[in-house]
């Protein structure tokens, strides 16, 4: 499991290492093919930032190599915002008073209709808060079954499972779940993240591995831009997605990496990642590691969208709700955080081909599963 692996880190050793960086490493890490962790950490550093453009160019050629010029689109579907968790940055924290939503089988199908009406959309992200009474697994194997007519990818953000239940909604039509473990700092996290299950931190840390022993099809992996430093973040979670590649080397992968915004509870950033740095970190995880999907989701400006989709990303979520019901059902429920890019789909794809890429709806069939 990726707890005991961690065991090996200091997380004030690998910031100071980060940190150490100079202008030959950086140029060392530039000249390789293929990198090792201290090579990315110098692309992750400081030292690299008068290197962006170089950056920029060997991230879009690789990008360019391993996906065309193509952009994949997806959108969230958040089916309830109840949660027993009380994350202090997250308007869905069990302590704030808003009105808590769980989405009938009826009314997800309704969403769905409502979402086939807004695009082509066959990239399905199913969210929820973390509330394993009233909205745990047999909910979510039901809310499969019922968006499974209308899209052909079937992903899931939700509360870590055992491998037995990762196992059984693969059955149900899953095929990628997103997990963000926010930080890696793992005495910090308790602050972040003070009860509930989600306080538990090797038990969302290694509930990757058990996503990778149930033969989920693909995983998502996230910090939370905005709690710790994120050069030592995201240097933990490439580590990361390194052990898993090795040990669960059928699977694919993507990452991301979620800007706080704001939200009920009004959390402030403890750190703050400019446009630039963002790019910097987008240009180093795809120099590191070429096969990766890149996401960037509608936290992030249209501008800054619009640019790194031909120099990286991937993937983009585009007119994402994130309340419950918030296509059809129950469009005045609380959301979980003002998005950033309110384009409509059809808009985010013209912006997409008007920088010659292809945006695509499909990339994935049932007959696959
Ligand atoms: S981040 Fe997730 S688990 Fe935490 S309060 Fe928000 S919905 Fe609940």
């Amino acid at each position: 499991m990726f707890s005991e692996e961690l065991e090996k880190y200091r997380w004030d050793e690998i910031t100071e290492r980060i940190y150490a960086k100079n202008a030959d490493d950086v140029e060392r890490a530039l000249s390789k093919q293929h990198l090792q962790i201290d090579d990315f950490m110098a692309l992750v550093s400081p030292a690299a930032t008068p290197y962006l453009e170089e950056m920029a160019a060997q991230s879009r050629m690789y990008t360019q190599q391993r996906f065309g010029n193509t952009i994949s689109l997806y959108i969230p579907l958040y089916i309830t915002n109840s949660c027993t968790n009380c994350c202090v940055y997250c308007g869905f924290n069990h302590n704030n008073p808003i009105e808590r939503v769980i989405l009938t089988p009826e009314e997800i199908e309704e969403e769905c209709k409502a979402i086939r009406r807004l695009g082509p959309f066959e990239n399905l992200l199913i969210v929820t808060g973390e509330n394993p009474r009233d909205a745990g697994v047999d909910y979510l194997e039901k809310a499969l079954q019922t968006a499974r007519p209308y899209f052909s990818n079937l992903s899931i953000e939700v509360m870590p499972l055992s491998s037995d239940d990762y196992y059984r909604l693969t059955q149900s039509g899953l095929n990628g779940v997103v997990c963000f473990q926010e930080t890696y700092h793992r005495d910090r996290y308790k602050i972040y993240h003070p009860k509930g299950m989600k306080s538990n931190f090797e038990w969302r840390v290694n509930g990757f591995d058990r996503m990778g022993q149930a033969g989920v099809h693909k995983i998502g992996m996230g910090v939370l831009v905005g709690l710790e430093d994120w050069r030592t973040d995201v240097t933990f979670m490439a580590l990361h997605l390194q052990y898993l590649r090795k040990k669960y080397w059928k699977t694919r992968y993507s990452v991301n990496f979620p800007r706080l915004r704001p939200s009920k509870g009004n959390f402030q950033p403890n750190v703050v990642m400019n446009d630039k740095e963002l790019a910097q970190t987008i240009f180093a995880y795809r120099i590191f590691d070429h096969d990766v999907d890149i996401s960037v989701s509608t936290r992030e400006n249209p501008h800054f969208r619009d640019h790194i989709a031909t120099l990286g990303a991937t993937s983009l979520s585009a007119g994402s709700k994130t309340e419950p019901g918030g296509y059809y059902t129950h469009p005045q429920a609380s959301e979980q955080f003002s998005v950033s890019d309110e384009r409509t789909p059809a808009e985010v794809a013209q912006a997409i081909r008007a920088v010659g890429n292809e945006a695509v709806w499909k990339d994935w069939d049932r007959i696959f599963d």
